[in-house]
């Protein structure tokens, strides 16, 4: 039991009268609100994060452990920045016009704004109006310049595939955060294979290929998603099956949706730059 829950329970149950002494019943929420357990951050080598956290599922790493192995860094080579759209994918982005996004929240207008041919975060997270299931996605990312900024407070956005499932955006070069939450991270669960992040103002490219979780009558999984990355042509995320929705301090779990889903991009008060985003939907073969 968490350290701080169990001296709160017991000043609960005297203050409610478990003692032997009869007094009148109190109503809890009035006399003794229960505690929440504080979150305590921790830092290790310099690596902000927590242990206070559910472990993953394998028993060896906290939810967001800064002691959990930083990624290997490699230096990335020329991949797919510009690239052009093949012939049938879906364009969501061309550098022209916000108008296949919107405000995810609210369903308005998408309050991010262009500038130079790119789209920049702003006040709220979107996604776009097109729905994909199974698919290839090409996305391209710029960071801000960090100035004193560290952590996960260093161009934080993500790329949400089916608006759940959280690929991080985030300036990890030559910084450190905890290794679930680097750049293409499945985030809270996975680490990229490497860290191939090249420096703020530079752009930088994820090729995604996701494979949509299936789920029985009863909602049931009856098969995770899986998703593959390339970050700037480094393969970063290998076929990794995704554990559930994405989300901070928790280790991910899965909540039974429809077999397709937008694609959304996150405001983390960071003006993070997004161009040339496209999708093809795809199957998992091709054997009529
Ligand atoms: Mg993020």
């Amino acid at each position: 039991m968490n350290k701080l829950i169990l001296p709160a329970l017991i000043l609960y149950a005297a203050l409610a009268g478990c003692s032997t002494t009869q007094v009148p019943a109190a109503k809890p929420q009035a006399s003794a609100p229960t505690p929440k357990p504080k979150m305590q951050e921790v830092v290790i080598d310099g690596v902000e994060g927590f242990q206070d956290t559910p472990l993953e599922p394998n028993g060896k790493w906290h939810v967001h452990d800064p002691a959990r192995p930083q990624p290997p860094v490699v230096t990335p080579g020329a991949f797919s920045a510009q690239a052009t759209p093949p012939s049938d994918a879906t364009v969501l982005f061309d550098g022209s016009s916000l108008s296949n996004w919107r405000d995810k929240r609210t369903g308005s207008p998408a309050p991010w704004k262009i500038v130079d041919g790119a789209m920049v975060a702003a006040k709220g997270d979107i996604q776009c109006t097109n729905e994909f299931g199974d698919m290839q996605l090409h996305v391209e990312f710029c960071e801000p310049e960090p100035g004193n900024h560290s952590g996960q407070d260093r161009g934080n956005s993500g790329v949400f595939l089916m608006g759940r499932y959280e690929i991080q955006v985030l300036d990890c070069y030559k910084s450190k955060t905890y290794a679930d939450g680097s750049t293409a991270g499945i985030y809270g669960q996975h680490p990229p294979l490497a860290n191939a992040c090249r420096p703020p103002g530079d752009w930088q490219t994820y090729d995604i290929a996701f494979t949509t979780p299936r789920f029985g009558p009863n909602g049931e999984v009856q098969s995770p998603a899986y998703v593959t990355v390339f970050f700037n042509g480094v393969l970063v995320q290998n076929h990794q099956s995704i554990r559930g929705e994405t989300n901070w301090r928790v280790p991910g779990k899965y909540v039974p949706h429809g077999p397709t889903g937008p694609i959304a991009l996150q405001f983390h008060n960071h003006p993070v730059k997004f161009r040339n985003i496209w999708a093809r939907p795809i199957a998992l073969d091709n054997e009529p």
